[in-house]
């Protein structure tokens, strides 16, 4: 590392390789290498934003599209290389020179222009890098804003009754439930929610069952 060149040097001399012009794309293999980027930019050259790149896809994103995954879980590039019968004996996984030859070819055997017209993104929006860097994250207090007390209604699972928040829930590791006797039907339920935050939107998963007191050990 220490007689390596500086970094604003080698990125210098990386953009004037690249030969930018207004139809170049950048692609990598998941964002995790544009994160990188931007943590580089920030640490090093004090920018916000990776300013030479301006139109970014995401290959792994496209790749998948073609392929169907167990929970759409990401895939490896190696694995996709599989997929695509490409062969990677003479490749080693994980060196960038070599990522990138087997990203060319399977971009290469992939391309439809129209489809992947989509998954380009002008990195010039407002919003795109705040949305890149943001993490998700699970709410853990009932009373923000974002939460909107509707929300918090559910039905009895039993007899259908539809059922008001009453704002006494518990919390409990990561999520909020409360038990409660339905007036209907008189079963107890148990009703748990989680929130998570998106970049867009706040995501609730909701579970609501009959209430079924666990047999003392
Ligand atoms: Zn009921």
């Amino acid at each position: 590392m220490k007689n390596s060149e500086p970094f604003s040097l080698v990125i210098e001399k990386f953009i004037n390789w690249c030969e930018i012009d207004e139809n170049t794309v950048f692609l990598s293999w998941s964002d995790t290498d544009l994160h990188v980027f931007v943590e580089n930019f920030n640490q090093l050259l004090n920018e916000e934003n990776v300013d030479f790149i301006k139109k970014y896809a995401d290959l792994q994103k496209y790749i998948m599209s073609f392929l169907k995954t167990e929970n759409n879980n990401q895939i490896s590039l190696s694995a996709a290389a599989e997929k695509f019968s490409l062969p990677t004996d003479n490749f080693e996984a994980h060196r960038a020179a070599d990522d990138s030859k087997i990203c060319e070819k399977l971009f290469q055997k992939t391309f439809e222009e129209n489809k992947f017209s989509n998954y380009i993104r002008n990195t010039q929006e407002p919003l795109f890098y705040s949305r890149l860097v943001f993490k998700p994250y699970i709410i853990t207090d009932l009373k923000n804003a974002k939460i909107d007390k509707k929300m918090l209604c559910y039905t009895c699972p039993v007899c259908k009754e539809k059922t008001i928040f009453e704002g006494k829930f518990n919390k409990k590791l990561k999520a909020f439930f409360e038990i409660k006797q339905c007036e209907k039907c008189k079963n107890k339920i148990v009703a748990t929610f989680r929130f998570k935050q998106n970049f867009d939107n706040v995501k609730l998963q909701k579970r609501i069952k009959k209430y079924i007191k666990k047999p003392a050990e």
